[in-house]
This record gives structure tokens, sequence and C-alpha cells, in this order.
């Protein structure tokens, strides 16, 4: 694993940078927004995190230019703590936050734990038939993480993208909301299901009819093809 960390703080930077290499895990540490740009191809790292307060851009913009770039998987670390700036970043692509001061076991296991969901869907057999599901004039490539409506391609985020694809899994069932933030999200972190709302808005908005995904009243959702 490699990991790209992003923070100007020299002293959690230090500590950061040594727990990783106590868990055996390479990092580069850059202290800018514009140096962890330029990382990306260089170093190509398959991990970023990324500090919010830096000094030469806000870190939600680096968040948004590395998800322009590539869908490299990113934990923001913040000290920010309030619920806003988890809706944002989450919004912005990043796949997990992490609010200082943390542990660093924690930290580590919060990264596998990333990896994992990312790593999983990368990782699926290339047997392309069975990796896109269509759904009438919605495909969803599970491998590509590509969705189109029509001839149209959808560009959803990482989270956006794992959310549709496990509603779509089984079209008709209702999911839970609990279900849902257990396997979508990390729910040791997480406080409201707000974020989900947020997601579920955005996924309809950008499949262009709101039907996709039905909301059943005090349980959770549905997805299914509009009548
Ligand atoms: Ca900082």
């Amino acid at each position: 694993m490699r990991v790209l960390v992003v923070e100007d703080d020299a002293a959690v930077a230090g500590g950061i940078v040594d727990g990783l290499t106590i868990a055996n895990i390479e990092s580069r540490l850059v202290a800018t927004g514009a140096d962890c740009l330029s990382a990306l191809g260089a170093f190509a790292p398959d991990l970023i995190l990324l500090d919010l307060g830096l000094p030469d851009m806000d870190g939600t913009d680096v968040c948004r230019a590395i998800r322009r770039e590539n869908l490299t998987p990113i934990i923001v670390v913040s000290a920010r703590s309030d619920e806003i700036d988890r809706v944002v970043v989450l919004e912005m692509g990043a796949d997990d936050f992490v609010v200082k001061p943390f542990g660093m076991r924690e930290l580590v296991a919060r990264m596998r734990a990333v990896l994992r969901r990312t790593g999983a869907a990368e990782a699926a057999p290339p047997t392309a038939a069975s990796q896109t599901k269509n759904f009438g004039p919605l495909s969803v490539d599970l491998r590509a993480q590509k969705v189109t409506v029509g001839n149209e391609e959808v560009y959803l985020t990482p989270k956006e993208f794992e959310l549709l694809a496990y509603l779509s899994q089984d079209p008709g069932a209702v999911f839970r909301r609990s279900e849902i933030l257990h396997t979508v999200w990390d729910t040791n972190w997480y406080g409201t299901t707000k974020t989900l709302d947020t997601h579920i808005a955005s996924i309809r908005k950008k499949l262009g009819d709101p039907r996709w995904i039905e909301s059943v009243r005090g349980v959770g959702f549905r997805f299914g093809v509009p009548a």
C-alpha cells in the first residue's frame, strides 16, 4: 500500500508518517494542495490521507480536483467535526472522514476498510457480461463503475455509484436505512442519516427521474424502473 499524506502541520504529519512506517506502509508527505495534485501521477498512491486546512487550497477543492483525475480512495483527516463538513466532504467524493485527534490504530483500520471496499470492485472477475446490469434504459457497469441512461453517461461520485449498485442488486426490494449505512458507509463514525438522503437526492437528479429510487417512509429505499 502506498499512501500520500497531505498535511501541513509538521507535528501531525510526523505522527502519521511514523505510524504508517510502523504499520509497514509506504508513504510520501506533501504539505500543500498543489504538491498533492502533482504527486498523483508520479507517486501513484493507492490511498490519499487529506487534511482539509491546507495553506494554498481548501481541502474540499483538492478533493474535487483529485476526483477529476481519478478514483484513488481519499480519507479526509480534519480537525473540523461538524456535520456539514462531513456531508460536503463525502459529496466531494471522499470515501471516509477521520476527525483529529485520532489513534493510528484506528486510522490504519479505516484505511484498510476503504481499500477493501474500493478494491473489491476493481478486483471483480473480468467477465464483462455478468458485470453490466441493465434496467430498462439504465445500465450499471459494476466493473468499469460506469452508469448510462439511454446512451448518455451519468457521472456519479464513487459513493453514489456504490449506493446505486447496492440498491439495484435487488430491484423492488426495500433496503433499510441502517442496512444501507452499514454496507455503503462505515457506521462507526456516522452520526445522522442526512448524508444518505443527500446522496439519494443527487443520484435521482443525475438519473433524470426521481422514481428510480423510491423512498419507503420510515423504512428506507427501493430501487426500480420507473413505470
Ligand atoms: Ca492543516
